[in-house]
This record gives structure tokens, C-alpha cells and sequence, in this order.
């Protein structure tokens, strides 16, 4: 199970991820290594992999461990790391940063507890005394803290932006390399997407930043992106057209840039004004998604805890879509 806590990150850069919604709070983590001593490069090696070197998608990623030991062998943990990657290379065509220090510390008593991503150069994953191998292969852990490497550094009152894509991005990407399926992926957002809507007196994405609004309002705002634009485009045109158009840029995590750069290349790369409009209407304005009609058309439903697909709803190519093309 993880957890949620209202734990506030003291670093400015720094994101702490943790999209599910659970009552056990926990302790703040330690903070993590002086990440002033890494040394980040850009160029990618053609030496072999070696332990704690893992080459993926034109990237070099370098695996350090802290903190007591890991509870699984390092060759466990590396091909954690290679299959995360490896997944999120597929998905945009390459690994979105040339380099990587990944830092894997040992804390606490869980199994993978959750990570924080800095610059498109540093993640650090905490992992419990009790991690098991298989929850490494079901984990999306890693495969979110790497998606923030692939979208650029936002200022603070837009950082639901980044966190949004990373939670909607993450099990898209798991679904379309077969490490989890569509029903889990409906099963998770129909039980957890609607902590996105605005509540009563919230305004809108860019103002009101409680964890629902961040993490699950960020997810909605993006849902809504890539159901509009496939609507449009008859699934000629998705999210991955806005993210890949957005890296084509320059915009990885590595750069900073405005919304308004964000929304423009979005807009451009898709040749639709669906990213606009949609900013203006859940970022500037307190914009609601009537989620139940929205599921409706997708054909998803929900029975005695199952999520049921109904492949005659209007929207049905989409849902598919979604996860698979
Ligand atoms: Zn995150």
C-alpha cells in the first residue's frame, strides 16, 4: 500500500510523487544525498553495460544504492530499472534525457515507497525492507519519477501539469508494454479520478494546489487532452503526439519553460487548439469534468467493484485506443 502524507518538500526543484490516496501517513523521508556531488553527463558511452551501468533507449543510466541494504539482489534491481526504461523509451521513441543518476535507498519497512525526480538528471526511489521481487515488476514507481524526465520544469503553481502527466502517463505506458492491463487501468482511474474535480470554492489547476487537485486534477486535465484530441482526429492524434512534440523542442526535464510554450508546441504538434482550450477552461477557471457521463461514453462502468467495458459506447475506439495505439 503506498502512502500519503501532506509532506512538503523543502527543495524548490525537487518532486515528491505520490498519486494514491491512501489514510496511513508516514514520516517524512531522510533527505536525499547531496545530489551536488553527481556529475551529470551528456554523453552517452559505448562501453557494455556493467553493474550499476545500464544502457537504454541512446540513454546511460547509473544505479547508486543508500541507506541499509536493498532487500533484493542488485541484478533485481537493475532489471527493474532496465524494464522501466525500457518501457518509457518505447513509448516516446527513445529515453527523453541522455543521462541519469539513479539513487535506490533503502528505507523503512514497506516496499517501494516513493520517489522524487530533479532536473532530468537525478531520481531517487525508496524501497522498504519488505520489497519483494514481484513488486518490483507490478511497480509503476519508477516508471512515473523517468516520465517526469520526459516534461519540462514548470513554475510551482504549475507543477499539477507535470504531476498530472506523470500519473496519467504511467499506466498507459505499463498497458502498452503489457506490464499491466486496460481493466487495471480503468480500474485505478474510476476510483481515483474524481479526487481531480474541483471541490466547492476551489478555483482553478493553476490556483488551488491541494494533493487532489495536483496529482488526480493534473491526470483529468490530460485525460481530457488525450480523449479530445483522439475524438477530433479519430485517434490520428493523442498525448504522445503533444509529449514527443514537446521533447522534439528541447522540452524534457532538464529545461525550463512557461505553460505558454507548453500549450503552444502542444497545440502545434497535434495542429489542434485542444490543449489551449482545454488550459483556459480547468486551468484558468475552475473547469468540471462530469467524469460519470465522460466514463459513459467511453463505455466504462463500474459493477460490484469490476470495471465492465462496453464496446458499443460512442467513444469506445478511444478507451481502446488509449492504452493500446
Ligand atoms: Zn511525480
Amino acid at each position: 500500500m503506498r502512502r500519503r502524507t501532506g509532506l512538503l518538500l523543502t527543495a524548490v526543484l525537487l518532486t515528491a510523487c505520490r498519486p494514491t490516496a491512501s489514510a496511513t501517513p508516514t514520516a517524512p523521508p531522510t533527505p536525499p544525498p547531496d545530489q551536488g556531488e553527481a556529475q551529470a553527463s551528456g554523453a552517452v558511452s559505448p562501453e557494455p553495460d556493467q553493474p550499476g551501468r545500464i544502457s537504454v533507449g541512446g540513454a546511460v543510466i547509473r544505479l547508486e544504492y543508500e541507506g541499509s541494504d536493498l532487500p533484493v539482489p542488485p541484478e533485481v534491481s537493475e532489471a527493474w530499472v532496465r524494464r522501466s526504461a525500457t518501457m518509457v523509451s518505447d513509448y516516446l521513441g527513445e529515453f527523453p534525457v541522455p543521462s541519469l543518476e539513479l539513487t535506490l535507498s533503502g528505507r523503512g519497512w514497506g516496499d517501494v515507497g516513493f520517489g522524487m525526480h530533479q532536473d532530468g538528471r537525478w531520481i531517487t526511489v525508496y524501497c522498504g525492507r519488505s520489497t519483494e521481487e514481484d513488486d518490483l515488476v507490478n511497480d509503476w514507481v519508477m516508471v512515473h519519477e523517468m516520465l517526469h524526465a520526459a516534461f519540462p520544469d514548470l513554475a510551482r503553481r504549475h507543477r499539477w501539469m507535470q504531476e498530472g502527466l506523470s500519473t496519467y502517463l504511467e499506466p498507459i505506458v505499463r498497458a502498452r508494454a503489457g506490464n499491466t492491463t486496460e481493466q487495471s487501468v480503468w480500474r485505478r482511474w474510476t476510483r481515483s479520478m474524481h479526487h481531480g474535480r474541483p471541490r466547492a470554492g476551489d478555483e482553478g489547476l493553476d490556483i488551488t494546489h491541494t494533493w487532489g487537485r495536483t496529482y488526480w486534477g493534473g491526470a483529468l486535465f490530460w485525460l481530457m487532452v488525450d480523449v479530445e484530441l483522439r475524438t477530433q482526429t479519430d485517434n490520428q492524434k493523442s498525448i504522445r503526439d503533444v509529449v514527443r512534440g514537446i521533447l522534439a523542442e528541447g522540452g524534457n526535464g532538464r529545461a525550463n519553460w512557461s505553460t505558454q510554450r507548453v500549450i503552444e508546441v502542444a497545440d502545434a504538434a497535434t495542429g489542434t487548439a485542444v490543449t489551449s482550450r482545454l488550459y483556459a477552461r480547468m486551468a484558468e477557471a475552475p473547469g468540471d469534468v462530469e467524469l460519470d457521463a465522460l466514463y459513459e461514453q467511453l463505455g466504462v462502468a463500474r459493477v460490484d467493484g469490476e470495471v465492465i467495458f462496453d464496446d458499443d459506447a460512442p467513444l469506445a475506439h478511444v478507451r481502446w485506443a488509449i492504452t493500446s495505439k
